[in-house]
């Protein structure tokens, strides 16, 4: 029979983001699985009751809306567009959009060298849409995941990828690329990530809100950061840990 919080929760996350969301084989590791297991546990639910679902960029507001996924911790940035459709939790961290290009190139410094650069992204991204915004002379090439971006650029299919610099840094500090790719370093937007869920579920969103608040309180916070983020050399810029207060 069925015992009590025994049924298993389903938690988007990305599958390709080292340091954030990565799968390999059967483990996850990443700060968005921490917190996203942090999360589950006050929820009552232990790691093994965890459904992990891949939710790319472009996905995530319909995989919401649509209830195939309880909740999504996927370096998911709190924006108006979005909230239109899904509400967040958060802030649970502050990241900022960047550049990465190979580790020869000296001619990229910064969003505005791009212009008649192949500049790869991901459909549905904040780093896409900015580019569009601010950057239209740039010849930008969406693809589903940045980790097909990065393979693109070492293989010089483009000439940069652009996403937030906690995971352009841990692609840079992976071995296969480490060596061959660099992060500009500039980073030119905010990028406040929250917890993806049912657009108006405000009992759930405080439950949400309230376990990010004693994620950062109890230290677990830190040292999920220092665990996942510190073997890429990333440390979070000025503003973090973030107050998560947000649930709108
Ligand atoms: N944080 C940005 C966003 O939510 C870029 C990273 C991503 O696509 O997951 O769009």
């Amino acid at each position: 029979g069925a015992s009590a919080g025994g049924e298993k929760i389903k938690v988007g996350i990305k599958f390709d983001q080292p340091g954030l969301g990565l799968k390999q084989g059967d483990k996850y590791t990443g700060l968005d699985v921490d917190v996203a297991t942090y999360i589950a546990g006050k929820l009552g639910k232990t790691p093994a009751q965890i459904e992990w679902v891949q939710t790319q960029s472009a996905q995530r507001e319909d995989m919401i809306s649509s209830g195939q996924v309880k909740f999504i911790v996927a370096t998911y940035s709190i924006t108006d567009a979005r909230k239109a459709k899904v509400s967040f939790a958060g802030p649970y961290l502050i990241a900022g959009q960047d550049l990465l290009v190979r580790a020869d190139d000296t001619s990229i410094t910064g969003p505005e060298t791009l212009a008649g650069k192949k500049l790869c992204s991901v459909a549905g991204s904040t780093s896409a849409q900015k580019i569009k915004d601010k950057y239209p002379a740039v010849d930008l090439q969406n693809m589903s995941t940045y980790s097909e971006c990065v393979a693109a650029l070492v293989s010089k299919g483009v000439d940069a990828l652009t996403t937030d610099d906690s995971i352009l840094s841990g692609y840079a500090s992976q071995d296969q690329y480490k060596g061959k790719v660099k992060v500009v370093g500039k980073p030119f937007t905010q990028e406040r990530y929250g917890v993806g869920l049912k657009k108006g579920d405000t009992a759930f969103c405080t439950q949400v809100t309230d376990a990010l608040k004693a994620m950062v309180s109890d230290g677990s916070w830190q040292k999920a950061v220092d665990a996942n983020l510190g073997p890429a050399g990333y440390k979070p810029q000025t503003g973090n840990p973030p107050a998560p207060d947000a649930c709108a």
